[in-house]
């Protein structure tokens, strides 16, 4: 019951979050945009809508329902009640039995539909428990006689009246109780000793004129509805168009174009992050300058094409020698590439910077005319540090990085050179 509480009093963005997915079909977000570009009057659902719509309405829908039969039971006590205290004794005595089923169907109906499983079920009942109810009435005036039996078929009539406007449900339930209703008057009029036919007719056709209006302002309020859903929708769709383009833009924002790995701004990002985070204040993080050994020769006797290439190459295998989702590379400048380990010592990184080395050796891309060997290979400067046992920024430690890089091409490139303090000042 708690349960079917919390389902009940869910507000149309909560259940438009948890119901619709994030991505509508896009057969569904093309019927959307087709119904709005249309006229209001012209709005109908398909099954597929109608589905998203009672399952989003509903709830809101089966609370007012229940709200309506409980309103009738009490204002039928109430009346009831009033009857006893100013009318004749023989008078009230007629109007006892039917008057007195209204209250405890109406509190059945109330209680029991929102238990049933399903929808066709819950239907049933609640046009079952509102028919028992315009009949009481009519049968409330018919048992009185006199001026109450005309009386009470209004009663009835204003009863069902007030079901048709207030029940947000289909235009088919709405016209069965205005036809019930109706009817009901009808059959009850034609047998009124105190009217003619005549009379009988023209009642009955002012009242019918009545309903009719009512029904149609009940369909003008169902298609009031389902246009405010189908604008829910579009905003829920372009809402998700909007995240996703964020998304490509903010990965675009920190990628490097021509190797697709990180570019400078987001491994600054990453560093700094890794650095404020405070549990992250004893871990160590290793960072590699890489830079690769004479490329402008690469360039002046391959071309810009080749060199091109072989940034690629260098990135991929870089990559192929890191951790999945813990380190991290990216492009720093032309030819250099800044490695992130997070959580890794001298030893570790020094391992991690002889792999690169020795692979983007092994691989053999063509540099001839470089100083080292006529293949392409990388210079590594190594620095390592913790947040809190040295006190140095990301920019210093990336300063060692490049002073020890410094010392390796001075060494004569093809190694790495993990900094020390001998090397400069970090
Ligand atoms: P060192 O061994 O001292 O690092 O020598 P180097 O030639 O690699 O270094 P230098 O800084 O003199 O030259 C780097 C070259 O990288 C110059 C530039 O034309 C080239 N470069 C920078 N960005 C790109 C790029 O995106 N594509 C290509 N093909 N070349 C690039
Ligand atoms: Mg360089
Ligand atoms: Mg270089």
């Amino acid at each position: 019951m708690d349960a079917k509480k919390t389902a009940n009093s869910v507000t149309s963005s909560e259940w438009l979050s948890r119901n619709i997915p994030e991505r509508l079909d896009p057969a569904i977000t093309a019927e959307v945009e087709r119904l709005l570009a249309g006229r209001t009057r012209n709005i109908r659902l398909n099954s597929k809508l109608a589905d998203l719509f009672r399952e989003r309405s509903w709830p809101q829908a089966s609370k007012i329902i229940r709200a309506w039969f409980m309103w009738v039971a009490v204002i039928d006590a109430l009346a009831l009640g009033i009857n006893m205290l100013l009318l004749p004794a023989d008078i009230v005595w007629k109007m006892l039995f039917p008057a007195s089923i209204v209250p405890p169907v109406a509190v059945t109906t109330a209680v029991v539909f929102v238990e049933l499983p399903s929808l066709w079920m819950k239907r049933v009942l609640i046009l079952s428990g509102l028919f028992a109810i315009l009949v009481s009435l009519a049968f409330w005036g018919y048992d009185a006689g006199a001026e109450f039996y005309e009386r009470h078929l209004t009663i009835m009539l204003f009863v069902a009246v007030t079901a048709i406007i207030i029940f947000p449900v289909q235009i088919e339930f709405a016209v069965a109780i205005g036809a019930f209703a109706m009817g009901l008057y009808m059959t009850f009029q034609l047998r009124n000793p105190n009217i003619t036919i005549g009379s009988a007719l023209s009642d009955f056709l002012f009242f019918s004129i009545g309903v009719i209006a009512t029904v149609a302002a009940r369909r003008t309020a169902n298609i009031l509805a389902h246009k405010t859903f189908l604008l829910e929708l579009r905003d829920r769709s372009r809402l998700a168009d909007l995240i996703d383009a964020n998304k490509r833009l903010e990965f675009l924002a920190g990628t490097d174009p021509l190797t697709g790995v990180a570019n400078r701004r987001s491994m600054s990002e990453s560093l700094d992050r890794f650095w404020t985070e405070s549990s992250n204040k004893t871990r160590q993080v290793a960072i590699l300058m890489c830079d690769i050994d004479h490329f402008k020769r690469l360039n002046d006797s391959l071309g810009h094409a080749e060199g091109d290439r072989s940034l690629v190459e260098v990135a991929n295998i870089i990559r192929r020698c890191l951790r999945d989702g813990i380190d991290q590379v990216s492009r720093y400048g032309g030819e250099e590439f800044l490695v992130m380990l997070p959580g890794s010592g001298e030893r570790d990184a020094v391992t991690v910077a002889e792999r690169i080395r020795s692979e983007v050796e092994a691989a053999a891309l063509p540099n001839p005319t470089s100083g080292v060997i006529p293949y392409v290979t990388v210079s590594i400067g190594i620095a390592v540090a913790s947040p809190d046992t040295e006190v140095i920024s990301t920019e210093k430690l990336q300063h060692r990085a490049d002073m020890a890089l410094y010392r390796a091409k001075e060494n004569g490139r093809n190694r790495s050179v993990v900094y020390r303090s001998d090397i400069g000042e970090g």
